[in-house]
C-alpha cells in the first residue's frame, strides 16, 4: 500500500450503496434526492461515488467546490445551498442552475446576472418554519414571491426549508405541513403550481422513509445520510445504511506510561475543549500524529472501544490505551470513525492524504485493489 502515515480511508463502495438506498427509499415516496457534497469539499471521487448510486442532482454550499466540479467535467444540475453573497451573483449564475434564497436584493442581483449571461437562473425561496437559520417566515413568503415574479432572469421553481441546523428543530408532519400550506398560498399568487417543495436534509429522511412526509414535499437535500449513514439531529445511526464509510487512521508517534494528572503549576489550556483531569494513576498512553489542525478531538470515535481520547493540541492527539486488548507498538495505526464535523474537517485538511476503497476496479494511484480493500475492511 502506497500511503503511509496518518491518512483517511474513504469507502467509495459503501457511499454508493448509501446513495442508492436513499435514492430508492425516497423515490418510492415520490421524493427526489439532491446529493449534498459540502461535507467532503465536493471531492471528485466521492461525488462520483454518490452519482454511481443513481443520484442525478447535486448541491453544495460553496462556489469554490462547484467551480472545481465544473472544471472536472461534472455536468449535473447543481443547487447552491448557502444563500448567495450579493457580491457573487454573477459567479452563482455562471456555475449553478439553482440556488436557495431569502433576500429580495439577492434575487434582483441574480436576475440581472443571469440576464447578462443570457440565462434563466432557478431559485427556491426559503421558508423558516422554526429553526431560525435562513428563510422568511411563512407570513412573509407572499411578499418575497411578489418581488421575485417580475424578475426576468430568474424563475421561482419552488420553496424549501431547512431544519435541524441552527435551532436543532426537528422536521415534523406539522412544520412540513406548514411549508406545504405556504406552497398553496404562493401558487394562488403565481397562478401556477410550484415544481419543487424541498423539505430539508438528512433529518427529513426518517419522515420520508416512514411514509409520514406530507405528500407535496418532493425533494430533500441529503449529505450526512449518504456520507456517514447517520442522522445527528435525531442522534441515530440509520439502520439501513452503512456507517463505516470514513476511517481516519493515525500513526502512533509516542507510547509511554504517564500519570493522569499533569505535574506542576497549571496555566490556561491551549484549546477550548481542554481535558478534565481525573486521577487514575499511571496509565499507558499513545500520542498519534493528528491534532486540532486536522480534526477536533471530540469529532473522532476510536474503533477500538477500549481507547479513550484524552485531548489534543494542534498536532498531537493523546489517547488512553491502557484498557485496550491490543498490544500497540510505535508506528502502529489507530483507527477512528468520524462524526459530521470530523469528516468535514478531515476532508478539508491539507495534511491528511486520502485512500479510496472501491470494490470492482482500481482507478488512480490512491484507489486500492479489491484485495487491499478487503484487507483494510477486515
Ligand atoms: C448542508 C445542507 C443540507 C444537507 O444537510 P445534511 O444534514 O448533511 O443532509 C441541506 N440543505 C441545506 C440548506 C444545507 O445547508
Amino acid at each position: 500500500m502506497s500511503v503511509r502515515g496518518t491518512h483517511l480511508v474513504v469507502d467509495l463502495e459503501r457511499i454508493t450503496e448509501n446513495a442508492r438506498s436513499i435514492r430508492s427509499v425516497c423515490a418510492a415516496r415520490g421524493v427526489k434526492v439532491l446529493g449534498v457534497t459540502k461535507g467532503v469539499s465536493a471531492e471528485e471521487h466521492i461525488v462520483s461515488a454518490i452519482l454511481a448510486g443513481g443520484i442525478t442532482q447535486l448541491a453544495d454550499a460553496r462556489l469554490e467546490n462547484v467551480r472545481r466540479l465544473r472544471k472536472s467535467g461534472f455536468q449535473q444540475p447543481i443547487t447552491l445551498l448557502r444563500i448567495p453573497m450579493l457580491s457573487q451573483a454573477a459567479q452563482v449564475t455562471a456555475v449553478c442552475e439553482c440556488s436557495l434564497n431569502s433576500e429580495p436584493e439577492a434575487l434582483k442581483a441574480l436576475s440581472d446576472a443571469a440576464l447578462a449571461l443570457g440565462k434563466t437562473h432557478e431559485v427556491i425561496l426559503m421558508i423558516d418554519v422554526g429553526d431560525l437559520r435562513e428563510g422568511v417566515f411563512p407570513e412573509d413568503a407572499a411578499e418575497l414571491l411578489r418581488g421575485a415574479l417580475p424578475l426576468k432572469g430568474i424563475r421561482v421553481v419552488g420553496i424549501g426549508t431547512n431544519m435541524g441546523c441552527y435551532g436543532g428543530i426537528l422536521p415534523t408532519e406539522s412544520n412540513l405541513t406548514l411549508l406545504c400550506e405556504v406552497a398553496g398560498e404562493l401558487e394562488r399568487i403565481a397562478g401556477e403550481p410550484l415544481e419543487i417543495i424541498s423539505g430539508g436534509g438528512t433529518s427529513s429522511l426518517m419522515l420520508t422513509a416512514e411514509g409520514r412526509m406530507p405528500k407535496r414535499v418532493n425533494q430533500i437535500r441529503v449529505g450526512e445520510g449518504i456520507l456517514l449513514g447517520t442522522d445527528s439531529t435525531f442522534s441515530r445511526s440509520i439502520p439501513w445504511l452503512n456507517q463505516d464509510t470514513f476511517i481516519l487512521r493515525a500513526e502512533i508517534v509516542e507510547l509511554k506510561r504517564k500519570p493522569t494528572i499533569p505535574i506542576g503549576e497549571r496555566g490556561a489550556p491551549a484549546f477550548a475543549d481542554a481535558p478534565i483531569f481525573e486521577d487514575q494513576g499511571v496509565r499507558r498512553r499513545a500520542i498519534v500524529a493528528l491534532g486540532q489542525q486536522d480534526v477536533p478531538p471530540s469529532s473522532v470515535i476510536p474503533c477500538d472501544p477500549a481507547i479513550r481520547v484524552l485531548g489534543a493540541s494542534s498536532d498531537h492527539m493523546i489517547l488512553d490505551i491502557e484498557d485496550s486488548e491490543r498490544n500497540y507498538s510505535l508506528g502502529d495505526m489507530v483507527d477512528f470513525r468520524l462524526n459530521y464535523q470530523g469528516m468535514l474537517m478531515a476532508c478539508s485538511s491539507a495534511y491528511i492524504p486520502h485512500v479510496y476503497l472501491r470494490g470492482e476496479e482500481e482507478m488512480g494511484e490512491q484507489i486500492l485493489s479489491p484485495e487491499e480493500a478487503a484487507e483494510i475492511r477486515e
